[in-house]
């Protein structure tokens, strides 16, 4: 008799399994080691306690409790919209503690705090046990590294002596390197690329470095104010850090609200007003922008051959061809459904921005007419080739002075495009072949 296959349960159903060999041994590696600095640190720091520990401990917990009970909305809301390196403020309270005690009790704040932390936030969010506790032993890393520099001034002159000052300063330096480098790491290995120049991106492009300092210096104010006046001092530190949490939120808001969620590009009303800052700095400047308005060819035909669903994997595939033919600074927006716009700052006179705007637009043209989009979702794999696009140029200030009138411009060379038969590329007012480069006949009165 045939036996049943059961699903695997237990642990070999943790998502920690799927994890490539290198990243899982890093994260094993990292516990573990969390786990040897812990027990050391116990045995090292347990005689010689400081004596007014139990307060310490208590209240450090408590704020850290205490600010995330204020701060649910906007840490669930930052976990479910953001996909970076997520530096979550309890770091304030960590630090705070490795700075007032020894590192085997500031690790059982951190483990108290990371644990609620999870428990409220991180388990309905769908964050997996494992990066639970990797996030954890990293902190309990940065929190030993930290306790390990003040320890090394005498306590009563940490927060009144200028080497006290240093000594916090160093402390918060180990605690960002510890934690950044051991959670950069990780990143790293888990993405396709394993090389150093994205690690540098990683570590260039957050914000986050910038959040972990103000949120470690919060914890050195919280800690000497603890220290110099009382720990129920700690209550003063609550208000701003909430602040802190709320004004990331609004930065990550905005973000989201800037961008469009289809194609990952800016959406319309994002792209004008960047792109109209742009052009004022142009003129300020004397520069001169091209601007290209691009439309799909036929692509109605593929909703309705393939569905919307098939559309909406093409238009992605085009919004990222589009990107990888232009420079980092220049402004790519979906427009509409199927419409795009660039904007090309840069150029230094008429002609030049004219030849860069044709020069990019035929790229662009070439790239997506070689495109090949797979469609994995489909059954049997679909590939939709054979795309096509038409694409309108202007140019500031030759075809128009405010961004309005370079849309018009663009548009309407978009569609002469468009009647010259598709996959082509006009530029200007009176739609000059994109080939010819003499100058397009100018300025509107
Ligand atoms: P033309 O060459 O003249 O531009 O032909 P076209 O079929 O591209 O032009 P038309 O403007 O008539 O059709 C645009 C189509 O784009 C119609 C609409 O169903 C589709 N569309 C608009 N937005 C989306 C979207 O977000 N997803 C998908 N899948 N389709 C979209
Ligand atoms: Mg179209
Ligand atoms: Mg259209």
């Amino acid at each position: 008799m045939p036996v049943p296959r059961r699903a695997p349960i237990g642990v070999t159903r943790w998502s920690v399994w799927t994890l490539p060999f290198p990243v899982l041994a890093v994260i094993l590696a990292v516990e573990l080691l969390a786990l040897g600095t812990l027990a050391t640190a116990v045995s090292r720091d347990v005689p010689v306690l400081p004596e007014n520990w139990a307060v310490l401990l208590a209240v450090l917990v408590a704020a850290g409790l205490v600010s995330t009970e204020a701060s649910l909305g906007v840490e669930r809301v930052r976990d479910r919209s953001d996909e970076s390196p997520h530096i979550d403020l309890s770091s304030v309270w960590a630090f705070a503690a490795a700075a007032l005690l020894p590192g085997a009790l500031a690790s059982v704040v951190v483990i108290g705090i990371y644990g609620h932390l999870y428990a409220r936030v991180w388990r309905r969010t769908g964050v997996p046990p494992h990066r639970a506790l990797f996030s954890t032993a990293t902190v309990v890393l940065a929190v030993q590294a930290a306790a390990a520099v003040t320890g090394l001034v005498d306590r009563d002159a940490l927060f009144h002596t200028v080497e006290g000052l240093g000594a916090v300063l160093l402390a918060l330096l180990a605690y960002a390197a510890v934690n950044m480098v051991l959670v950069v790491a990780v990143i790293v290995l888990s993405g396709p690329n394993r090389d150093l120049p994205t690690f540098l991106h990683v570590l260039a492009h957050g914000d986050e470095a910038v959040l972990e300092f103000a949120t470690l210096s919060m914890g050195a104010l919280a800690a000497g104010a603890m220290a110099a006046l009382g720990p129920a001092y700690a209550v003063l530190v609550l208000p701003p850090l909430i602040v802190l949490h709320r004004t990331v939120l609004v930065r990550q808001l905005e973000e989201a609200a800037s961008v469009d969620g289809k194609t990952g590009l800016l959406n319309a009303a994002a792209w004008h007003v960047r792109a109209a800052r742009v052009l004022r700095r142009a003129e300020r400047t004397d520069g001169r922008v091209g601007l290209l308005v691009l439309d799909l060819d036929h692509f109605k035909l593929i909703n309705d051959r393939h569905g919307h669903l098939v559309g909406d994997h093409v238009l992605a595939a085009v919004a990222a061809a589009v990107r990888a033919e232009v420079r980092d600074d220049d402004l790519v927006g979906r427009f509409g459904g199927e419409e795009f716009v660039v904007l090309l700052p840069g150029a230094e006179g008429d002609e030049e921005a004219r030849l860069a705007a044709v020069t990019v637009a035929e790229r662009i043209r070439k790239r997506v007419a070689a495109l090949r989009v797979e469609v994995p979702e489909m059954r049997g794999g679909l590939v939709v080739e054979a795309l096509t696009v038409s694409i309108g140029g202007a140019t500031h200030p030759a075809d128009g002075t405010d961004l309005a009138q370079l849309l018009e411009v663009a548009d309407t060379a978009m569609y002469a495009a468009k009647r010259a038969g598709r996959n082509t590329v006009r530029m200007g007012l009176h739609t000059v072949p994109s080939g010819v480069t003499r100058p397009t006949p100018h300025r509107r009165s």
